[in-house]
Parts: structure tokens; sequence; C-alpha cells
């Protein structure tokens, strides 16, 4: 069912266009496989927006969260991709510091953080190196 919401958001803007829908019937093979490869691409650019807004909202995490981070019991960075225990952070200020990194990118921990935290560090931080065997921090 949310495939389906999600089609219709994606039609709703536009996607593919009205004329081009009216047409269906009247279609050729070849026309409708060049619609239904348009429509792939488009969903495909649609999640992609969707997920990278998603990461953003993660991100904002990692500004000025000291009392947030305080509240939480563990921590993950994105900067390096560690799961840390609070009680090891730092703080500059209002924000939380990576006991490993030294970066300003510690998110408290929450479900879903798991699935999306290594996209997050390729997506905002692809530079930065990861040590996923020396993590300190955890224990
Ligand atoms: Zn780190």
């Amino acid at each position: 069912m949310d495939d389906l919401n999600f089609l219709y958001d994606a039609i709703s803007k536009g996607i593919p266009k009205a004329d081009e829908l009216k047409n269906l019937e009247q279609m050729t093979d070849s026309d409708m496989k060049k619609l239904k490869k348009e429509l792939i691409i488009k969903i495909k650019e649609y999640k992609k927006q969707l997920l990278i807004q998603k990461l953003q909202r993660y991100r904002a995490f990692s500004e000025n969260n000291k009392s947030k981070i305080k509240n939480s019991v563990k921590c993950v960075c994105y900067g390096c991709v560690s799961t840390i225990l609070t009680y090891h952070i730092s703080y500059d200020e209002n924000t939380a510091v990576c006991p490993y990194c030294g970066r300003k990118t510690v998110i408290p921990y929450f479900d879903d953080i798991d699935y999306y935290l290594r996209t997050m560090h390729d997506y905002f931080n692809p530079e930065f190196p990861v040590d996923e065997e020396n993590n300190d921090f955890w224990y």
C-alpha cells in the first residue's frame, strides 16, 4: 500500500505527463517501454531525494545536541561510523565531539540509525576514513 501511495504521489507531481496517460491505450509497446523507463528513473530520483532529506534531518541532530546526547545511553558518529557510549562523549560548547575521530558528527542513537549510519558517512563525509575494527569506545 505504501508503494501505491508513493506512486500516486509521484504521478501527482506530473510523472508521467497527463497527456501521456490519456493516450495510454493507443500507445505502442515501444512507447510503453519508454514511459516505463522514464517512470522508473523518476521514481528512483524521487526516492533518492527522500533519502537525502532524511539524512539531512538526521545530520541536524549533530548540532547543539548536548541535552539530547545526555539523555541517550549511547550515540553514533557518522564521521567515523562508530557506536559510542555517552559517557565517553566530550562537548565543545553545546555540541558533542566524537572521542574517536574528534569531529562534531555525533548523534543520539535511535533504532533506525544502524541502517542509515554508513550512508550518512558516505554522503556527508566520504573523505573521512572509517576504521571499523578499532572502535575503543563501545565498551
Ligand atoms: Zn567519530
